[in-house]
């Protein structure tokens, strides 16, 4: 059977195609992958999506998206693709041995934080330790952070936590930053901001919350240990497109290139949306903004073709 739209990915983006093409009739079948809910999943509260004056738990919020995708008859497939292959309708899509043919395709695989992967920090995760200072800023008025990494990611966050924060540590591995100048030095100009240069976050302390970061300096190999209530993991995001290499043009970040002012990618048919070609805003609602475009632009295919 050829599915009319195939959803790859079950953050924002996925989820909000699905509620648009399940109630354009379009029956889509999403395969949601591992990472069910997308990075939505490993935040606390949720402030910023418009409708919810109180908050939200991420997870709640993915939850009560996921069930408006059912409703109107989105079918879920709890697994991973395996394998991919856009070079011709009905576009194919394994998961294991299992195949499921398309006439379109939304990608909306997403993108991930890179981490540190140093002890304590996936146990703090959501517990002072972030990777979206714009998620979790709020939640450390008057609080004392590092944020790690030295990129344009890194000066953001930095500059933007100090609307909370009384102080802010940037801690770079090496003695120069990689963002460029204007961003490094607005975060170097802010009366709240420090920077240590040449170390690495080698541990993250605490118990049930963050307490410190254990540093190591790059060059002395001295060890020390810095007082913090949080830290801000800024060094860079991958987007989940290793599938579609040599498939879809992607840009050298690896992001799937869209046509601009609409989802369309170099594939006609295969549609992209969220975190996996947005570097930029990164943000929920952005993605669920993007994810009914895709929805819009592929229903709009199926009627040119008459499928
Ligand atoms: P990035 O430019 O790749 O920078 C990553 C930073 O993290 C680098 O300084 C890198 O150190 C450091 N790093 C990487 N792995 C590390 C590790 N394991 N331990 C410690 N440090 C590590 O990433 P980004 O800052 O997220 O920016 C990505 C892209 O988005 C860039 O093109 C950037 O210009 C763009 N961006 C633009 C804006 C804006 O214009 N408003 C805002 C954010 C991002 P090294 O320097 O030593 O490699």
């Amino acid at each position: 059977m050829t599915e009319k739209v195939l959803i790859l990915g079950s953050g924002p983006a996925g989820l909000t195609a699905a509620i648009y093409s399940a109630r354009a009739d379009l029956a889509p079948v999403m395969i949601e992958g591992f990472e069910r809910g997308g990075q939505l999943m490993l935040t606390t509260d949720v402030e910023n999506y418009p409708g919810f004056p109180d908050g939200i738990m991420g997870p709640e919020l993915m939850e009560a998206m996921r069930k408006q995708a059912e409703r109107f008859g989105t079918k879920i497939i709890s697994s991973d693709i395996t394998a991919v292959d856009l070079s011709k309708r009905p576009f194919k899509v394994w998961v294991g041995e299992d195949l499921y043919e398309a006439e379109t395709i939304i990608v909306s695989t997403g993108a991930s934080a890179r981490w540190l992967d140093v002890p304590g920090e996936h146990r703090l995760r959501g517990y002072g330790v972030s990777a979206c200072a714009t998620c979790d800023g709020f939640f450390f008025r008057d609080k004392d952070l590092v944020v790690v990494g030295g990129g344009d990611s890194a000066m953001e966050e930095a500059t933007f936590l100090t609307k909370f924060a009384s102080k802010v540590t940037i801690v770079h591995r090496r003695g120069e930053f990689r963002a460029s100048k204007i961003m490094a030095q607005r975060a170097l100009d802010n009366p709240k901001v420090d920077v240590v240069w040449n170390s690495e976050v080698v541990e993250v302390l605490g118990g049930d919350l963050v307490t410190g970061v254990r540093l190591n300096n790059t060059e002395t190999g001295e060890k020390s240990e810095l007082a913090v209530d949080g830290v801000f993991v800024a060094i860079g995001h991958d987007p989940n497109t290793s599938f579609f290499q040599n498939q879809l043009e992607l840009d050298k970040g690896g992001y799937i290139v869209t046509e601009s002012g609409t989802t369309k990618t170099s594939v006609e048919g295969v549609f992209a949306a969220g975190d996996v070609i947005d570097h930029v805003y990164r943000q929920a609602v952005t993605a669920a903004g993007m994810g009914c475009e895709a929805a819009l632009d592929a229903e709009r295919l199926l009627e040119a073709w008459e499928v």
